[in-house]
């Protein structure tokens, strides 16, 4: 895994220039130089950096690969997105997304009640916002609400019942009435993990029954003219692009039929997102079988091909991705702040003026390790290990020998690894696995990275410097939370390895790429640790700007999230300790003013320098 495979995962939106990974964009600041920029404000913990610029590419090769796939095909219809918020509904993220989209009309789509508002009160004029989910009666009339405000918004109906109460709200009321489209029910299946979404057992959609029962509703009603869009969403994370291709048929068919039944406003085809991320950093793992421009220029082409041989105008086209607009724009940086086996480092050796013969016998083969005697050596060294753990056991060796013993082989093992780098026999792999080394990071992967302890999603991790050295720990991941879950394993097939950093002398850190999408908003705050500090950084020509910083919440917020009284918490807190006794007057005020200072902060560690 060569450069942590960022060839293969970062689009070139990193790369690395003199041992430090830098934004691969105009002045390409180093991550390192970003971090200890905001850490000098002294902050501590892990920091979200959000790189707006990475959203606008996204945004603008999505719209140019179906500009170029729709002129190369002679396609009639035109290409509009929108942004579906739940992938991320943070503010600093919403507004880059909404400010990068502005030129193209880029839009936004909302699933509930509380992302309605946020659309609506978010959205550019002239931009799209579409509706999905399962709505009631107050949902479905805020977004005759948003129509009566002069919002371009289209409802789509997840069944008849949403269908009736749209008509109910028409009849109750002299408000707009909002575009009406409709979600088709597919039994062409999704792909990827997360393929739940289509298919015949799927949650969502109308049944080829039920849109024609719904047409009839609609005409009935004189609401044909407001029916303008069908929508279908395959799922998240497509790894192939056949069941689009089938989808798209069905979907395309559908749409066909319903204009030859005189769905004349009808216009707009609705084919959700999808999308995938390359979130590998092994080369050889299998990643998403198709190209964006592929994908663009099979969905115009198969979408033309059926309107044309059944002679219907062709239909505007909607897409609706979300992770492949925002995964890359958020990178987690996180301290480490812990090795630990550093418990075995050689300066806690303690060697006597006499010790065992094997003891002796380990120090030896220590300090004469070379390249050539190494794997010999290590054998040597793993048989006295073993003959030395009798021995204590039977008691001719102490607890020191015992330590020192340990000491020895460990640090024999690591030197040998190193001078073996380039054998990779089984043995050695399986020492690997025993001699990985732990990294402590400041941060919680319940909190950051959920879809790794939900789903085991990889996400691209490296250190951000010191990449001039060769790495050489076999590495484990572990976060500060008290969950024994909270831990990324060490993997054979797909090893880290990490550089053996002496922390009392310098920090380390490492990034986790491409967590843009979901996880913030998936984030949850196991053992109250909660959102990071976020960053926006701007890149100009000559520097960076840092803007829209936001604070991790303070312990006391925390815990007023939770419906606690935090003032009353904290009085009862202080007059804990000022009854106490047996300390002055004056080391008790200064106790006090800790603990203020403790309780306004956040709950990460603040361990490192
Ligand atoms: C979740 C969802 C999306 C976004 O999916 P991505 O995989 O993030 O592209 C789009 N449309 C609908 C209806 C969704 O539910």
């Amino acid at each position: 895994m060569k450069n942590y495979g960022l060839e293969n995962w970062s689009e070139n939106n990193f790369a690395i220039k003199d041992g430090e990974v830098i934004v691969n964009t105009k002045s390409q600041p180093s991550l390192l130089k970003i971090t200890n920029t905001i850490r000098a404000k002294d902050v501590r913990g892990p920091i979200v950096l959000r790189f707006p610029h990475l959203i606008k590419k996204q945004i603008q090769s999505l719209y140019k690969s179906f500009d170029y796939s729709i002129k190369e095909n002679s396609y009639k219809g035109s290409f509009k997105a929108v942004f579906p918020l739940k992938v991320n509904q943070f503010p600093h993220l919403v507004q880059a997304v909404v400010e990068a989209g502005k030129e193209l009309k880029y839009g936004l789509e909302a699933g509930s009640k509380a992302e309605l508002i946020l659309a609506m009160s978010h959205i550019h004029s002239e931009a799209h916002i579409t509706v999905n989910g399962f709505k009631d009666k107050e949902m479905i009339t805020l977004a005759f609400i948003a129509a009566q405000s002069g919002h371009n918004i289209t409802l789509t109906i997840e069944g008849l019942g949403e269908l009736k109460t749209i008509i109910e709200v028409s009849k109750e009321s002299n408000l707009s009435i909002p575009n009406i489209g409709i979600r088709v029910r597919l039994h062409a299946t999704g792909s990827g993990s997360w393929a739940k979404s289509g298919g015949m057992d799927a949650k969502f959609g109308l049944t080829a029954t039920e849109i024609l029962e719904a047409t009839k509703l609609l005409k009935k009603n004189d609401l044909l003219e407001k029916f303008t869009m069908i929508h279908f969403h395959i799922g998240s994370q497509m790894d192939d692009i056949s069941p689009m291709k089938r989808s798209l048929r069905e979907a395309g068919n559908i749409y066909a039929e319903l204009k030859m039944l005189g769905a004349s406003a009808l216009s707009n085809i609705n084919i959700g997102g999808g999308l995938a991320v390359n979130y590998s950093q092994d080369r050889q793992s299998a990643i998403h079988n198709y190209t964006l421009e592929e994908f663009s220029s099979s969905v115009v082409f198969l979408l033309g091909e059926i309107m044309d041989a059944k002679g219907i105008s062709h239909p505007n086209i909607f897409t609706e991705s979300g992770r492949f607009i925002v995964a890359s724009h958020s990178v987690l940086i996180t301290p480490v702040l812990e090795l630990f086996s550093q418990d075995y480092h050689e300066n806690l050796l303690d060697l006597k003026k006499s010790n065992p013969p094997l003891v002796t016998e380990l120090h030896e083969l220590y300090r004469s390790l070379t390249p050539k005697n190494s794997v010999e050596y290590l054998h040597d060294a793993l048989d006295h290990i073993e003959s030395l753990l009798t021995l204590f056991d039977l008691g001719y060796i102490d607890l020191q020998d015992r330590s020192n013993a340990e000491i020895l082989v460990h640090n024999i093992i690591k030197k040998s690894l190193f001078l073996t780098k380039d054998i990779h026999t089984d043995e050695l792999k399986q020492l690997q696995v025993h001699m990985q080394e732990r990294y402590l990071i400041n941060a919680s992967i319940f909190q950051s990275l959920p879809d790794y302890w939900g789903l085991e999603q990889n996400f691209p991790v490296m250190p951000i410097h010191h990449l001039a050295q060769v790495p050489l720990r076999g590495a484990s991941i572990w976060d500060i939370t008290c969950d024994s879950d909270g831990e990324i394993g060490f993997n054979p097939t797909a090893p880290l390895y990490l550089h053996d950093i002496d922390l009392k002398k310098e920090e380390y850190f490492l990034a986790f790429f491409n967590t843009g999408a979901y996880q913030e908003a998936l984030g949850m705050s196991h053992n109250l640790f909660t959102h990071p500090n976020e960053y926006t950084i701007e890149i100009t020509n000559n520097s960076f700007r840092i803007i829209n910083a936001e604070e991790s919440k303070n312990i006391l917020e925390i815990l007023s999230s939770l419906g606690y009284d935090s003032q009353k918490l904290l009085k009862k807190l202080k007059h804990d300790l000022s009854r106490s006794e047996f300390i002055t007057e004056k080391e008790k005020s200064a106790t006090l003013s800790k603990l203020e200072t403790y309780v306004y902060q956040n709950g990460y560690l603040r361990t490192t320098t």
